[in-house]
């Protein structure tokens, strides 16, 4: 390249006023210097290839001779622009492939590869998204049903004005064995709620549990509200959550008026009631 620079820097200022370059000088200085003066008009005859060389590398300015030996493909390729000269002129016909139609070629093909690549990137995308929105669409309807699943089985507390007076597992000398349930204590009359969706099957005297109501909840757990001073349902009646089933009262064994709240599983033994108030949304 070192040469190459050298050869340019020889030729500076000359090319743009058709003195010979560097390749003329192979070629002999007065023949180069003729043909150069009128190149297309007074040589008709087939130009040499290293007079066309020479002046394709004088208007492209551009064309390794530092060693005396001309690089043919080199200086081929070099002149593309110098073929925008000649173009047109009845001296010089040049009949190679035009470049610049390989150029446009070329890059049409680069474009409708880009193009191509472009439509698979959108396909691709387009299919990811697709699939996506059905994979979102598929959750949004599980968490939906978990949420309506879950707010189905949210409990209320089953009255107002109240505090906890006996929880529970407790013992005490009132019951003959611990204690099966949980007691919100509030003044008598105090509405009694249901905590959740269910039917009535039991309504009635019950020994020391009082005037008490039962209701079976969809799973099958049962719910006990004890000591009321009034019953407002019927066994088989449907009762929703939060609808007023009694009141609160003193029957049975007690020491004050509270409404005794048990929970047993498939109408089996009683379990804890606090947890299970806030296993379903509720802390009571
Ligand atoms: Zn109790």
């Amino acid at each position: 390249m070192g040469n190459h620079r050298a050869d340019r820097r020889g030729s500076e200022g000359t090319a743009s006023e058709s003195t010979p370059v560097a390749g003329a000088r192979a070629a002999g200085r007065r023949k180069a210097t003729r043909r150069q003066a009128n190149p297309f008009r007074k040589i008709p005859a087939v130009p040499t290839i290293v007079g066309a060389v020479a002046i394709i590398a004088a208007a492209g300015g551009a064309v390794g001779m530092g060693g005396g030996q001309l690089d043919g493909s080199q200086s081929l390729q070099l002149s593309a622009g110098a073929a925008d000269a000649f173009n047109g002129t009845d001296a010089f016909n040049f009949t190679g492939e035009d470049p610049r139609a390989q150029a446009i070629s070329r890059d049409a093909d680069r474009l409708q590869q880009a193009q191509q690549a472009a439509a698979d990137l959108k396909a691709s995308v387009n299919q990811q998204s697709e699939q996506r929105n059905a994979e979102l669409a598929s959750l949004a309807k599980s968490a939906q049903n978990r949420a309506d699943e879950i707010a189905k089985n949210l409990w209320v507390l089953p009255t107002v004005g109240y505090h906890l007076t006996a929880r529970f597992g407790q013992s005490s000398g009132l019951w003959s064995h611990n204690h099966t349930g949980l007691d919100f204590a509030a003044p008598t009359g105090t509405p009694i709620f249901a905590i959740a969706n269910g039917v009535i099957t039991f309504t009635g005297w019950d020994g020391s549990y009082g005037y008490k109501t039962v209701e079976t909840l969809p799973d099958g757990t049962e719910i006990w509200y004890a000591h009321q001073s009034a019953i407002e349902v019927s066994v088989g009646q449907k009762v929703i959550q939060s609808a007023e089933i009694g009141k609160i009262g003193s029957t049975g064994n007690v020491t004050g008026p509270h409404v005794h709240i048990e929970v047993r599983p498939g109408g089996g033994d009683p379990v804890d009631p606090y947890p299970a108030f806030v296993y379903h949304g509720v802390t009571p």
